[in-house]
């Protein structure tokens, strides 16, 4: 029988709810929110790097009002609006239960990057996708939560190659357009100016507001007519320019940060930094006390007691340090307004306050204005406390107050489509779990069932990753169809990306891109920042071994690799010069692939496609890690140095160590015994369990290791797990 068709006041409805649906980033980590927009224009949906509001640009309102006579793709539309309704307004959250007070005074999260999806390119490596992934975990949690940041409009660099392999940098315009931004407006329907104070200016900007789920997340910009040009280049890039521009970017970060707020009538209950470069926020805070009649002691000590801080590297240059003469440019009006003597406000930043010649750095002063602060696993909170040991003289190593809360990342966000799909197929199939399937509508093609927050929600629980180990829940031959299926995907995916790379290489001979890497082959995976400490090329010093490694026709090994180097990283650049070379020129050709512009979207294929997702940084100054967490859910086995997130993860049996919890002095070698331990792994443990195959050609030790890990690391390395953490230690503690 033909339905009636939809009103005229139905389709627009359904119209606006999915251009309010593409301003919340709740839709990248919801499937079928995804796939609507896919569904749209497939074609576009690839061009426009699953952008869902340009989408909505690309196609016609015209278009989108009659395809929304289509029966299912309304009914699709429908229940996704509905989902996503739900979401925003659920009253029985977590935070509703255990953290109330925070709704009314929210926690402020200052953070100078933010990786929330690869359509919004402003973060430059773990730090920033950490706190994309807090975000989303405060709102899943209804955590009173809200972020402040920068919005630069070239965002992080994209990377590209020289004829010799080298990296450079372009960089492309973010157009606000067509990003999942609104301008912050004042009661006038004009965007919300505010200002700060640098150098001898006075420096104007705006606001846009990402909506994160149920959290707002505010980025700077300083782009206004009103600034003179190189203060409104202020925020054209991440961590771009000099020390100067540095500074700059800080102070409008920190101080213009809290501004906003004000302005926005939001009073935090607690300022959380995430890293020390928004650490000016407490001289902000200092200021309004100073500006209401307090003496200076007095504002330091009170605004020690609304801020948090999280240290985040034990890796020196990780730690920003300003010279006096550029404090004192940099900070000149506030000095004057506030008349705190220079001495003064250079003390709050040095280790030795009387030391004339220390430079000002962020950590110090974010240390010594908060009330408390942590690192982000155990060992690296152990190792931060020996670091700033010496702004605590008095007391005994141990008491040094730097706590930890380890690390997570934010399972629905990280987990890939058809993964989700999945687990939840696996739900519905599970009576005791699931209520019968009602098919929506007239059709049948959307099963879902109850909302789909309810799904989710199992499948971030323990309970639900428990059984895992259950073969009667899920067998070895599903678990084994699973990882068929990701690894295609993912060389797949190499594939493409290979050939497009391949058009600007003129020299060398052509590979046959669908013929290149094997579908058999165990797949090891290394993508990350080419910091140099995380060492991408140790496994190449075996050179030969390697080599003969991804010869062996019974049992092939094959690596992917991706990442970018800081622009101003020469010895980063080399590392990644030195291993596209080898997957050119050396014996290695067609087994070692190197995938460029590393971003999220090339991340989720590598940590699910990949058997052996590969971390070898030099103990202990990977201080977490994150990446390896995101291999958990998609059945990616960990091989990693005992350093940050895997020291506490790793029980002998869900993935695989490289060497001991310990490790030697001297660099050279570490280096050397990492190698050895490395390649000893690999060949002793990680191959051979990977093809230990039985009469139906199933690893089922593998298999094993497989379940193990996702019961132990999923529901542990997550940021509900993290965001609850937190709360429960540092937020709410007075
Ligand atoms: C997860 C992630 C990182 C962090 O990886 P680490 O293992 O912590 O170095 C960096 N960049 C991107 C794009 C990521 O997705």
């Amino acid at each position: 029988m033909a339905k009636q068709p939809l009103s005229a006041a139905e389709i627009t409805e359904l119209v606006n709810g999915l251009n309010r649906l593409a301003r919340n980033l709740w839709w990248t980590w919801d499937q079928e929110a995804q796939e609507l927009y896919q569904e749209l224009s497939p074609r576009s949906w690839q061009n426009l790097y699953h952008n869902a509001v340009a989408i909505l640009h690309e196609v016609s309102e015209y278009e989108l009002r009659v395809r929304l006579q289509e029966q299912d793709f309304a009914d699709h539309v429908r229940q996704v609006l509905r989902d996503f309704d739900d979401y925003l307004n659920e009253k029985d959250t977590w935070a509703a239960k255990h953290a109330p007070q925070l709704a009314e005074r929210p926690v402020a999260y200052f953070s100078a990057e933010f990786g929330f999806h690869e359509t919004l390119p402003i973060a430059a490596g773990g730090l920033g996708i950490l706190a994309g992934d807090h975000a989303k975990s405060a709102s899943d949690l209804g955590l009173g939560f809200v972020g402040i940041s920068l919005f630069y409009r070239e965002g992080y660099f994209q990377q590209a190659f020289d004829a010799n392999n080298w990296q450079t940098e372009y960089y492309t315009h973010l157009n606000p357009k067509n990003l999942p931004v609104e301008p912050v407006l004042n009661s006038k329907g004009e965007p919300l100016v505010c200002s700060v104070d640098i150098g001898m200016n006075q420096v104007f900007f705006q606001a846009w507001r990402v909506n994160v789920g149920r959290v707002p997340v505010f980025l700077l910009d300083a782009n206004r007519p009103e600034n003179e040009q190189h203060y409104r280049d202020l925020t054209q890039r991440v961590y771009g320019g000099d020390s100067t521009t540095r500074i700059m970017q800080e102070v409008l970060l920190g101080m213009g940060g809290v501004r906003l707020l004000r302005a926005l009538g939001i009073q935090p209950s607690l300022f959380h930094m995430n890293e020390g470069h928004a650490a000016f926020l407490t001289l902000e805070l200092i200021r309004e006390r100073m500006a209401a009649g307090k003496p200076f002691a007095k504002a330091v000590a009170e605004t020690k007691t609304e801020c948090f801080f999280t240290t985040h590297t034990p890796v020196e240059a990780g730690h920003d340090r300003f010279s006096p003469e550029l404090m004192d440019y940099a900070l000149h009006r506030f000095r004057v307004h506030t008349t705190v003597p220079f001495e003064d406000l250079m003390a709050l930043g040095r280790v030795k306050p009387d030391d004339k010649h220390e430079p000002f750095c962020m950590t110090v002063l974010a240390l010594k204005l908060s009330r408390a602060a942590n690192g982000v696993s155990e060992l690296h909170g152990r190792v931060s406390r020996h670091m700033w040991h010496s702004l605590y003289p008095n007391v005994p190593v141990e008491k040094v107050p730097i706590g930890h809360v380890t690390n997570g990342i934010h399972l629905l966000g990280w987990m890939k489509g058809p993964v989700r799909r999945f687990w939840r197929r696996k739900l519905t199939e599970q009576p005791q779990v699931a209520s019968e399937p009602v098919p929506v509508g007239d059709s049948t093609r959307f099963w879902r069932v109850r909302a789909a927050r309810d799904w989710d929600r199992e499948m971030s629980s323990p309970e639900f990753w428990q059984r895992m180990t259950d073969p009667e829940f899920i067998s070895d031959e599903e678990i084994w169809a699973l990882r068929y299926k990701l690894r295609r995907e993912l060389l797949e995916f190499t594939r493409r990306r290979l050939l497009l790379q391949h058009q600007r290489v003129t020299h060398g001979d052509f590979i046959a891109f669908d013929h290149l890497l094997n579908n058999d082959a165990l797949t090891i995976g290394f993508a990350r920042r080419f910091a140099t400490y995380k060492r991408a090329p140790l496994i190449f010093q075996q050179m030969e071994n390697i080599v003969r490694l991804t010869r062996d026709q019974a049992q092939p090994v094959q690596f992917i690799f991706a990442g970018k180097a800081h622009p101003r990283d020469d010895d980063g650049k080399r590392y990644i010069q030195h291993i596209i070379h080898l997957s050119q020129y050396s014996d290695l050709k067609g087994h070692l692939v190197f995938i460029e512009n590393y971003d999220v979207h090339i991340a989720r294929q590598m940590v699910s496609g990949c058997d052996v997702w590969l971390n070898n940084p030099r103990r202990p100054l990977e201080a977490s890690g994150t990446s390896g967490m995101k291999a958990g859910c998609h059945g990616c086995l960990n091989l990693s140095i005992l350093d940050g997130w895997w020291r506490e993860g790793y029980d002998g049996e869900n993935g695989f160590a490289i060497g001991e919890d310990a490790h030697p002095e001297s660099v050279e070698e570490q280096d050397r015994l990492d190698s050895a331990n490395l390649y000893k792994a690999l060949t002793e443990e990680v191959i051979p369990c990977f093809f230990n195959r039985d009469a139906q050609g199933i690893p089922r030790q593998w298999i094993q290791k497989v379940r193990h890990a996702m019961a132990t690391l999923v529901p542990q390395f997550n940021t509900e797990r993290m965001v609850r953490e937190y709360t429960e230690k540092y937020y709410l503690k007075k």
